[in-house]
């Protein structure tokens, strides 16, 4: 993973052929506003249940929200929606359910393997 440091004030312009609009940040966003209700949800009833699953789950959910994190900066740096495997197009309906995925189907089964 790459840091990116660059502040959200850094505007370049999207490169040609790389449509990452900004439907693509508001996917983003929801999806970490969903992950962030998540989170307050599971400390709001955590107190019950059972302490060990609850931090799984926490850091299941921080998990996905660092990745979306690195999402945000690749649609800042114009590498949003290319593969970190094959260096290929992820098709954009799998951009719609995992808009914070980094690989294509392919990539992501042998990453996870
Ligand atoms: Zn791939």
């Amino acid at each position: 993973m790459t840091p990116d440091t660059s502040p959200a004030t850094d505007r370049r312009p999207a490169r040609p052929g790389r449509p990452a609009g900004p439907d693509v940040r508001l996917r983003l966003e929801h999806a970490r506003d969903t992950r962030l209700a998540q989170l307050r949800a599971l400390r709001e009833t955590g107190q019950s249940a059972d302490d060990h699953l609850m931090s799984a789950q926490a850091e299941a959910i921080q998990r996905v929200l660092k990745e979306i994190d690195a999402a945000f900066a690749r649609v800042d740096d114009g590498s949003y929606g290319t593969c970190l495997g094959c260096a290929k197009p992820v098709p954009a309906e799998r951009l719609e359910i995992l808009p914070y995925t980094r690989y294509c189907v392919g990539c992501q089964s042998r990453a996870a393997a």
